[in-house]
Formats: structure tokens, C-alpha cells, sequence
């Protein structure tokens, strides 16, 4: 969740259509965040912006509210595209425009690397709104004739310092040159840091920007509580077995400084029976998005990942940030402990510091302007009590959270069909069969994806019982077919 800071502001004060509006107070949305009060004026007036923003402040709902209120629902081609640096970023901004535009019907399809083309050719041939992919996998796609930029009518560029430390600002400015077929497409911009590079990007491309810079002088929340442990490197794995008991945490990330560390320090609890998850850079694709899917379902209580890794991810309730490796970069230390102690939320923060890394622990004290207090470990023999409670916690069901979006699935009932593109089947004989049945009508249909041999469809306003019962004997392009309730 973000921080956010008390106005009077709410949603209801911007041109915003009545199903973006209504999707944002399902999602609990009831205040515009400080981005999202600088940034909605400008562009819902159609205005480039430069935005200078963290990840955590509602920078993605910045860009969404307007794309999604924008964009014409009966028109085939993307009419907007956001890169993004990374494929875990990549989904989880889908996600969240896709939830924004759920009233909508909007389709939010998502590219990018290490996942087969092909299967993510056939949903983006398809009609599509709104396109988040990153850069290279953008490129391939357009290179391949997958996706047409004529229509783009909005381009975003986020997290662009990051894109510029990945070595993608050519390809961004490959894509930038190609969009929107001789109009320029509004361009917003998202950056932590403006750096010269970025800047030439946007004195190329863009139109008299409304530049947007947030003011945050204070460095670390007020709300996280901080503390250090003196610990050697041979006495670190148990000095973090006894915090994890002591603690209890309910969410916590662990931070080392490489892949290696991550991978060592996952076995070594998985050995110990304890739950946990890793992310880092050198993992599978779908390893990684599952990582940070099971941890936001609350399948584990710990994740252990590296800096890099974790950039931008939105994690919510972060109860405990674990310094495990101590950063040997000061802003590393500010974004690794703004995890927790957001939206009001207490958070706290440990950090274990050797001899050796002394010297980082006064670097980061200079930067932030407090000293971090040194804190002991209880012997462990002192933590029996707790100890049993801890090893209870590790054996108990997991209770799996639901995602944000949940809140939309409940008036939702997905369907299939047999039959999809091979038996030319289209999403428009889909939509005239549903029609076709007493008391639906197209605002009832949502999303229709089809695929090779199968299509799925959802429908809304509790009308999905209905369409399957009639389904069963009624036929879809001229035959009855299998149609079955697919859970969401
Ligand atoms: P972001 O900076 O875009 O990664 O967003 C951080 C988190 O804040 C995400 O979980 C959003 O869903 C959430 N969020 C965005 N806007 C609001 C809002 N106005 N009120 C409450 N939460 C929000």
C-alpha cells in the first residue's frame, strides 16, 4: 500500500468515467496518493509527463486511471503500450491496470522474455487495449508483425533509470520512434532518478512536458523501527534463526547481497523445515513470478532475495525487513527497509553488521541522518517458549490471501468452449450465441480469449449460470458445444 499523505482529494474530483471510478473503490482506492494528485490533472488533459517518483507511491494507478479512462473499448489495435524493465514488473503492472479497467472489459495482455512467443502472439493478435510488455520482447513483437503501434495513442515509460542501468534505453527509443503511426503518442515518463540520458530521451520525444517532482526529504518512514546486530559470519545463520523466533514475523524479507547467498541461505532453512521462498536474477521465469506469487498469498512467511531482484516489486505488509547481508550502498539500505512501514503501518527493521562491515553501517548513519541503535540477541535458551510457538506456526495450514483483484471475481463466471481459431471460431459468434439467451445482453459479456482449439469468456452481473445452462443446448456458431465453469 502507499503512503499517503490526509487531503480532502478523492476520485470523484476528476473527469474519471463511473466504471473506473467504481473499480477504484473496490480496490479500496479512496484517495489519490501524492503522485496521483500531481500527475491525474495533467494527464487526463493529455499532457507528456515526466514523472520523479518511487515505486511504493501509486505511480503505476497514476498512469492507469487516465490510459484506462481514455481508451475506446470497440477498437482492435493497442491503443495504449507501457514498458517496463522487468518481467516481474511487467505483471505486476498488468495486473494492476487490468484490475483498474476490470469495469471496463479492458484487455490488458502482457509480453515479455523467456516465455514462448507464439502463445503470447495469439493473445496479442487478438483485440487489445492496453499492451505491458518489456522492451525486447515489445521489439520482437512488432518486429514479427504480432503487434501494430499505429493506433498507440499513449506510450509509458517506467522505472526509466532502471531501463537505462539494463542497457534498454536504445531499444526504448527503437519503440518511442515507432509508435503511433506519424502522431506522437502522449508520453509519460516514470523515473526514481533523472539522469542526463533520460533527459535527452525526453527533450527528443517530448512535447512541453509537465514536469513532476515529488518532494521527499525524509529519508526512512517514521513508522520503522531500526536496529543492528553485531554478528560475525559464522555466527550470522543462527544469530537469524534466533531473530526469526523471537520475532515471529508474519512477512518478512530477507535481503542478501548476491544470488549465491540468496540460494545458500534458502537451503539452509528449507533444511531447518522452514517455510520460505527466494528470488534473484538467475532464476526460471515462472520460478520467479511464483516466488512472489505464493509469498503475496502468504504461502511462506520469508522471502529471501537480492536487491536487484527486488526493485520495484510491490509487496504489501511487509512486517520485517532482514539486513542479512548488510548493503554495501547506502540507498540500498533506504529502499530495502521502505518495504515495511507503509500506509501508516509499523514496521521494523534488522541489520546484521561484522567488523568488516562497519564502516557501511556509518555510511548509511551519515545518509539518513540517525544512528541505528545496537541491539542483543536473547540467549537462546531463553526462547523456548517462544521456540515451540515458532515451530507451530512453520506446521500450521496456510490461509491463502486473496490477490486485490479477487474483489471482482465474485459478480464474474468465466467460461469454455470447445472450438477456438483452428475451427474458426470468433470472439464475435461468441457474443451473438450469448446474445442470442433471454435477459443478456453485450454489457454482460466480459473478456473473450481465443485460443487454438478452446475459447474462454467471462460473464458478469451473476448472469454466468444462466449463459451455461443455455449454452448446454444452444449452439455457438452453428453447433452445440462443451461449455464448462472455469474457476477464476
Ligand atoms: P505502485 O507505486 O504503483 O507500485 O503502487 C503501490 C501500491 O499502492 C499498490 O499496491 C497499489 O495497488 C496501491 N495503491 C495505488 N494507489 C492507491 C490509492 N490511491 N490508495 C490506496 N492504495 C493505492
Amino acid at each position: 500500500m502507499a503512503v499517503r499523505k490526509e487531503s480532502e482529494n478523492t476520485f470523484s474530483e476528476y473527469p474519471i468515467s463511473e466504471d473506473i471510478a467504481e473499480a477504484l473503490k473496490l480496490l479500496g482506492y479512496q484517495q489519490p496518493t501524492p503522485v496521483q494528485q500531481a500527475v491525474l490533472p495533467f494527464a487526463l488533459m493529455g499532457r507528456d509527463i515526466v514523472a520523479q517518483s518511487q515505486t511504493g507511491s501509486g505511480k503505476t494507478a497514476a498512469f492507469a486511471i487516465p490510459i484506462c479512462n481514455e481508451v475506446r473499448w470497440d477498437e482492435v489495435l493497442p491503443q495504449a503500450l507501457v514498458l517496463e524493465p522487468t518481467r516481474e514488473l511487467a505483471v505486476q503492472v498488468q495486473e494492476e491496470i487490468f484490475d483498474i479497467s476490470r469495469k471496463k472489459r479492458l484487455k490488458v495482455p502482457v509480453v515479455f522474455g523467456g516465455m514462448p512467443v507464439e502463445k503470447q502472439a495469439v493473445t496479442i493478435r487478438q483485440r487489445s487495449h492496453i499492451v505491458v510488455g518489456t522492451p525486447g520482447r515489445v521489439i520482437d513483437h512488432m518486429k514479427r508483425g504480432n503487434l501494430i503501434l499505429d493506433q498507440v495513442r499513449f506510450l509509458v515509460i517506467d522505472e526509466a533509470d532502471l531501463m537505462l542501468d539494463m542497457g534498454f534505453m536504445d531499444d526504448v527509443e527503437y519503440i518511442v520512434s515507432q509508435a503511433g503511426d506519424g502522431r506522437k503518442p502522449q508520453l509519460m515518463l516514470f523515473s526514481a532518478t533523472m539522469e542526463p540520458h533520460i533527459d535527452h530521451l525526453v527533450d527528443q520525444y517530448m512535447h512541453d512536458p509537465k514536469r513532476i517532482i515529488l518532494e521527499n526529504d525524509q529519508k526512512t518512514a517514521e513508522g520503522i523501527e531500526q536496529s543492528c546486530f553485531q554478528t560475525e559470519p559464522e555466527e550470522k545463520f543462527g544469530a537469524l534463526l534466533d531473530l526469526m523466533v523471537m520475532e515471529n514475523p508474519d512477512n518478512a524479507i530477507i535481503f542478501c547481497d548476491t544470488r549465491e547467498m540468496v540460494n545458500t541461505l534458502f537451503q539452509k532453512l528449507r533444511r531447518k523445515k522452514i517455510r520460505c521462498g527466494m528470488l534473484h536474477g538467475g532464476m526460471e521465469q515462472k520460478d520467479r513470478l511464483y516466488a512472489i506469487s505464493d509469498f503475496r498469498k502468504g504461502i511462506y512467511h520469508y522471502l529471501i532475495t537480492t536487491d536487484v531482484a527486488a526493485r520495484g516489486i510491490d509487496l504489501s505488509d511487509i512486517t520485517h525487513v532482514i539486513n542479512y547481508d548488510f548493503p554495501t550502498k547506502r540507498e540500498n539500505y533506504v529502499h530495502r527497509i521502505g518495504r515495511t512501514g507503509r500506509n501508516g503501518h509499523t514496521g521494523k527493521a534488522f541489520s546484521f553488521v561484522s567488523r568488516e562491515e562497519l564502516h557501511y553501517k556509518q555510511a548509511v548513519e551519515a545518509y539518513i541522518g540517525t544512528t541505528i541503535p545496537w541491539k542483543t540477541l536473547p540467549e537462546s535458551g531463553s526462547l523456548v517458549d517462544k521456540q515451540q510457538e515458532f515451530q507451530r506456526r512453520q506446521k500450521e495450514k496456510v490461509v491463502i490471501r486473496q490477490a486485490k483483484g479477487a474483489v471482482f471475481d465474485k459478480d464474474i463466471q468465466k467460461l469454455s468452449i470447445g472450438g477456438g481459431r483452428k475451427s474458426k471460431l470468433r470472439a464475435g459468434d461468441v457474443v451473438g450465441a450469448i446474445c442470442a439467451v433471454e435477459g443478456v445482453g453485450q454489457e454482460d459479456i466480459g473478456i473473450i480469449d481465443v485460443r487454438d482449439s478452446i475459447t474462454y469468456v467471462e460473464i458478469l452481473n451473476h448472469k454466468g449460470s444462466i449463459v451455461y445452462e443455455e449454452l448446454q443446448s444452444k449452439p455457438v456458431k452453428g453447433k452445440v458445444r462443451k461449455v464448462k465453469k472455469v474457476q477464476n
